[in-house]
């Protein structure tokens, strides 16, 4: 059966949950064959194969570590050409958008981002994608070369699939490039305890609305009581009451979470661009003609300092 290369994104062998969605996509193409880099590259090998990945191949060197995405792209061509697979998928994080870009450039391939579903073709894989701020649905397939897709995280369901796993070592020699940017210092992000933005199944965000930092509290309870990232839109990041990083939208995060759930922001096109493939989305919003009405699933006409609290309230009751 035709091989397919998945590219692992994992931290210190514990394997993040983007990559084992992709193992359900890459289920419908090919069988998947990973690809585990650096640190802990071994490590990933069980869970990878507990979800339908036949072999695990890995590498682990220094300059995965020190320098940026060069030594990763060597090491995915090696495997590409190792391999010679049907296509290649990668996370969508801000890398693995770069090392996909990069791999394409080199094997003369095309290149689909930011995908949000694929399904077998005919002519190789289809993906699916939420362009101009989510006002169309493509599906695209590369015409030229084996196609390189990135998925963007809560694409697909992960599944249970058993499969060998087995663990190959991966030969790499590095390009002359691969040293070319080193890494000179990491600062770890202080944790607050709650889902990556990009990766949560739940996001709760706070707008204009929200009226002062102070009041994030307030988002911030209702996320913690469903497990959820918190979000922000542009207006509160640009008056300073939530940091950048969890800025949702055209110039920030996008994000496609199980449930969205938008507080005090009135859905300009730009914020839309970041969570419209939301699977589920709802809004508290004092204006019944707020613009955010037009897209949600579930919505509140509503005071969010009466509501919020009140949700977060009975969520907590249920969950006992
Ligand atoms: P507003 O539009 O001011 O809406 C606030 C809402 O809160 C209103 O609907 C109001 O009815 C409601 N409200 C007020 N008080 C309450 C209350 N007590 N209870 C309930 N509801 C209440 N924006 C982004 O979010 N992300 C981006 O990445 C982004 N990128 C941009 C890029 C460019 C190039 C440009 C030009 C703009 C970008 N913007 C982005 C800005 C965007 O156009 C909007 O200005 C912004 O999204 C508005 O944020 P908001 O909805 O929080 O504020």
């Amino acid at each position: 059966m035709a091989e397919v290369l998945v590219y692992v994104d994992h931290v210190d062998g514990a394997v993040r949950k983007p990559t084992l969605e992709l193992l359900t996509l890459a289920r419908r193409v090919g069988e998947p064959v990973a690809v585990a880099l650096g640190n802990g590259a071994e490590a990933t090998a069980a869970v990878l194969g507990e979800h339908g990945a036949v072999k695990v191949l890995t590498a682990d060197s220094a300059e995965f570590a020190d320098y940026l995405v060069v030594p990763k792209v060597d090491a995915l061509q090696a495997a590409y050409d190792a391999v010679s697979p049907v296509a290649v998928l990668v996370p969508s994080s801000t890398e693995g958008k770069e090392i996909a870009a990069r791999l394409a450039v080199r094997i003369g391939s095309g290149i689909i981002t930011d995908a949000v579903d694929i399904e077998a073709g005919a002519e190789g894989p289809v993906a699916t994608q939420s362009v101009f701020a989510a006002s169309f649905t493509t599906k695209s397939r590369v015409s030229k070369g084996t196609p390189v897709i990135t998925v963007k995280p809560n694409s697909a369901a992960v599944e249970a699939a058993p499969a060998a796993g087995a663990v190959e070592a991966l030969s790499v020699s590095f390009s002359d490039a691969a040293t070319g940017t080193k890494v000179v210092s990491r600062t770890p992000r202080e944790s607050t305890g709650r889902p990556e933005l990009t990766e949560a199944a739940i996001v709760v965000s706070g707008g204009r609305g929200v009226n002062g930092a102070e009041n994030f509290s307030i988002v911030e309870e209702l996320a913690d009581s469903l497990g959820a990232a918190v979000g922000a839109s542009r207006a509160a990041v640009d008056a300073g009451w939530y940091p950048h990083t969890n800025q949702v939208g055209q110039t920030g995060k996008s994000v496609s979470p199980q449930l969205y759930i938008a507080t005090g922001i009135s859905g300009a096109i730009q914020h839309r661009a970041g969570m419209q493939t939301s699977k589920t989305i709802v809004a508290v919003n004092k204006d019944a003609e707020a613009p955010i009405f037009d897209l949600v699933d579930y919505g509140v006409v509503g005071d969010l300092f009466e509501v919020v609290p009140q949700l977060t309230a009975e969520v907590k009751a249920r969950k006992g």
